[in-house]
């Protein structure tokens, strides 16, 4: 049966539960004090109080107490005291909600610890009372008695179990209030060591927002203080950047909305002036009345973000000149080709590289050259207008990126022409390197691109490529990509790979051309290259050679052909006749003869193969000669002082500079068959012809007229005076087996020759 309490009795119960819980945490210590003060006014004990475990330490601690007049207070002894000391209380407590001890005297055996305890207090008679939360004994409420034995009716007994309810939840109420507490306390510390702001940031449901707790470093930063925020936050938000405010403030909705952490950076203006990048990370809670708290940290990060962009500049800008590099330059294009495709225009990436800019950065030293490649940037940016891109690749490679041109191709290949020739015009302009003066030639390629959908990669390759047909075409040129040129470049790409193949698998041989004199007696021959290629059949040199000089190749092949050549003219010693005696010419091209180990390399063969260098012709091109004129004269000297002699070939189709045919040691020149083939027909061709025959005559050098393939030819040839002839007329050019087979018939024997 559940023993009713008095009416006045219950009256106290809802008296203090409304008490404590319209106290607020701050109000509740005196509160409870209050009550426990009146309980034991009306229990008439000697002393109330109110005892909390502690759940992780397991110790229990006095944190009110209420003495009669007199009586000594426990308080400050029973602190922290290990509940384990008592364990007949404990367990007595966890079984009974209300423990009534009437004489301490008279407790049992195992109850030795309490008794004593007891004693030295002076303690007659206890009631006690568990304060439970969620089951578990969290504290006591206890009432102590010096002289006189307490029991307690139903009612008193039913009325203090009714208490210790309501007290329990309060005693809970408190040690959250406590952690609390503490956790502010530690924030307070830590705050201090920590290198940012730490926060507690609170929004109503109102949209009224506040910092009930935030460090009080912030003055530093922001000059304003912790008290003057944990009533309104909104001073320190004004401080946000107009630009970054709409992005925080849509941070702080998601974070709201998600329930996700809030991280976002952020410029703040300090109370110094200054800008501060703010790096802000928190994480969101819901609280019971629908407000949101973040709690959370934020750092000033300006240093950060200021190396942050100086790193952005090293990735993406070239540091010598400024400009863009190929990273950005990337982007550019990119957004370039969106920019084309929703515009409808032409856009059009032009590849510039800078002739012999080898030869300044060798000669006149590293810093010349970085001059030069920062004024042509200047020049390039001055040239093309503000919303186009020019960006350095390295080296000396420059590329720009033109928008805007109609969508009309042809229109816009004009155009773009036309911007070309300026940037052109601008960079053939004197140069002042640092006291140097200085004139330098382009090489541009250009590729257009409109509204498809080119990959970068493939454009920048357009505009390299045509940027090399520009350089083939001479320097200074401007040159466009289109489809043919691609075609190009694959099948040479398929070429090389081919003739490195047939370098290694002996595809080359060498043929023989006759070379006779006026009276039809052989005299030497030209060693000319073959190449019976599986795939292609028979490749001519003059669609490979230009391509091995190019690769480097020609190094290789040029090598293989002299030694083959050496040996052949040493076997033709051997064997006497007139094969012994003919002189036999060899083409060497401009890279080969530029080697510096080029003499070194025929006398090594010319021992190795046991040739003589009288039988030895060597046959270079004009441009083998347009290079430093003092090397060239060296190696020529070199040449002839070992008995080789030196072949002019293809004359008049080069420079023709009258000058180093003067200066250089030579002995023959060869007239070009392009004046041969039309000297019956074409007086200007028969003028030149004659010409060179004069001069040859002047200089004392031999004459060879090449591409001789008629008698008239041959006639007016003669009669011109020219006395070495080589051609169709004659003999095509045979296999080295033939070629000897021809020879030891024609010689002496007229009749038997085939021409
Ligand atoms: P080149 O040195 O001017 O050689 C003469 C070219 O004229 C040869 O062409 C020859 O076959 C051709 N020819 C000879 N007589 C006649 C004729 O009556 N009519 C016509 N239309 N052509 C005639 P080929 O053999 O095709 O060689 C082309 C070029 O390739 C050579 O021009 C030479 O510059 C180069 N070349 C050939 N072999 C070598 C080599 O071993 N090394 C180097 N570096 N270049 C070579
Ligand atoms: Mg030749
Ligand atoms: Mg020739």
């Amino acid at each position: 049966m559940v023993n009713a309490v008095t009416r006045e009795q219950q009256e106290f119960v809802y008296r203090l539960s409304l008490g404590l819980a319209r106290s607020k945490i701050d109000e509740l210590d005196s509160s409870v004090h209050g009550f426990i003060a009146e309980l034991g006014e009306r229990l008439c004990s000697d002393r109330a109080y109110l005892i909390t475990l502690e759940e992780a330490t397991q110790t229990i601690s006095i944190t009110h107490e209420a003495c009669r007049n007199g009586v000594t207070p426990q308080r400050d002894a029973i602190q922290n005291i290990p509940m384990a000391r008592f364990p007949w209380l404990r367990d007595q407590l966890q079984t009974l909600p209300v423990l009534v001890i009437p004489e301490v005297e008279e407790l049992p055996s195992d109850a030795e610890e309490e008794k004593l305890e007891f004693q030295r207090e002076s303690i007659r008679s206890l009631v006690l009372v568990g304060l439970r939360l969620e089951g578990q004994v969290r504290g006591i409420l206890g009432f102590d008695f010096l002289e006189q034995s307490r029991v307690l009716d139903s009612e008193t007994e039913e009325f203090v179990l009714q208490v210790g309810e309501v007290l329990g939840a309060s005693v809970h109420r408190q040690i959250l209030a406590s952690r609390n507490v503490r956790f502010e306390n530690s924030l307070y510390r830590y705050s201090d060591q920590f290198p940012g702001v730490i926060f507690q940031f609170r929004m109503y449901p109102g949209g009224h927002v506040t910092f009930p707790f935030i460090s009080e470093k912030v003055e530093d930063i922001f000059g304003l203080s912790a008290d003057q925020l944990s009533k309104d936050a909104q001073p320190l938000l004004n401080l946000i950047k107009d630009e970054d405010k709409a992005s925080f403030l849509e941070k702080v909705d998601e974070s709201r909305r998600c329930m996700t952490p809030f991280e976002t950076s952020f410029r703040a203006c300090k109370s110094d002036g200054t800008m501060a990048w703010v790096e802000a990370r928190s994480v969101p809670a819901r609280l019971a009345d629908d407000s949101m708290t973040w709690h959370g940290y934020f750092f000033d990060v300006t240093d950060r973000k200021q190396s942050e962009s100086e790193i952005e500049k090293l990735a993406f800008y070239d540091p010598l000149t400024g400009l863009p590099n190929r990273r950005l330059l990337r982007d550019r294009l990119a957004q370039a080709l969106t920019g084309s495709n929703r515009d409808h225009n032409h856009g059009a990436l032009v590849f510039i590289d800078l002739d012999n800019f080898k030869n300044i950065n060798d000669s006149a030293g590293h810093l010349t050259g970085d001059e030069l490649l920062v004024q042509v940037g200047e020049r390039l940016k001055n040239t093309v207008r503000d919303w186009d891109t020019v960006a350095r690749l390295g080296g000396d490679e420059f590329v720009l990126i033109l928008k805007g041109f109609p969508a009309e191709p042809a229109d816009a290949a004009a155009k773009v022409e036309k911007v070309c020739e300026k940037i052109r015009d601008a960079l053939n302009e004197p140069y002042d390197l640092n006291g140097i003066e200085y004139t330098g030639t382009p090489s541009i390629g250009i590729t257009l691109f409109y509204d498809h959908d080119t990959s970068l990669e493939e454009l920048l390759s357009q505009a390299d490529m045509a940027m090399f047909r520009a350089k083939e075409d001479g320097r200074n040129c401007i040159r466009f990509y289109d489809c043919m040129m691609q075609k190009k470049v694959s099948e040479r790409l398929a070429l090389e790979s081919d003739l490195r193949v047939a370098l290694r698998k002996n595809q080359l041989a060498v043929h023989y051309q006759v070379l006779v004199n006026e009276k039809g007696e052989p005299v030497g021959a030209e060693a000319l290259l073959r190449w019976h290629c599986p795939g292609r059949g028979m490749v001519s040199p003059a669609a490979f050679i230009p391509l091995a000089e190019e690769t480097g190749l020609i190094e290789s092949v040029g090598y293989w052909v002299l030694e083959d050549v050496l040996s052949r003219i040493a076997s033709w010693k051997e064997r006497g006749g007139p094969l012994s005696k003919l002189q036999v010419s060899v083409n060497v091209s401009a890279r080969q003869f530029h080697l510096p180990s080029f003499c070194s390399t025929v006398m090594a063969l010319l021992r190795k193969t046991g040739a003589s260098p009288r039988n030895l012709k060597v046959e270079i091109t004009e441009s083998a000669l347009a290079y430093d004129l003092e090397l060239v004269e060296e190696t020529l000297r070199t040449l002839r002082s070992m008995g080789i002699r030196i072949s002019l070939d293809d004359f008049g189709t080069g420079y023709s500079s009258l000058g180093y045919l003067k200066r250089l040691s030579l002995d023959e020149l060869k007239i070009d068959q392009g004046f041969v083939r039309d000297i019956l027909d074409d007086p200007n061709d028969a003028a030149i012809a004659e010409t060179i025959l004069a001069l040859a005559s002047a200089l004392k050098l031999s004459a060879v007229a090449e591409g001789v393939e008629t008698k008239g030819q041959l006639e007016r040839l003669v009669r011109m005076g020219c006395t070495r002839f080589q051609g169709y007329h004659f003999s095509r050019p045979l296999p080295a087996l033939e070629f000897e087979k021809l020879i030891e018939q024609a010689s002496g024997d007229r009749k038997r020759r085939a021409w």
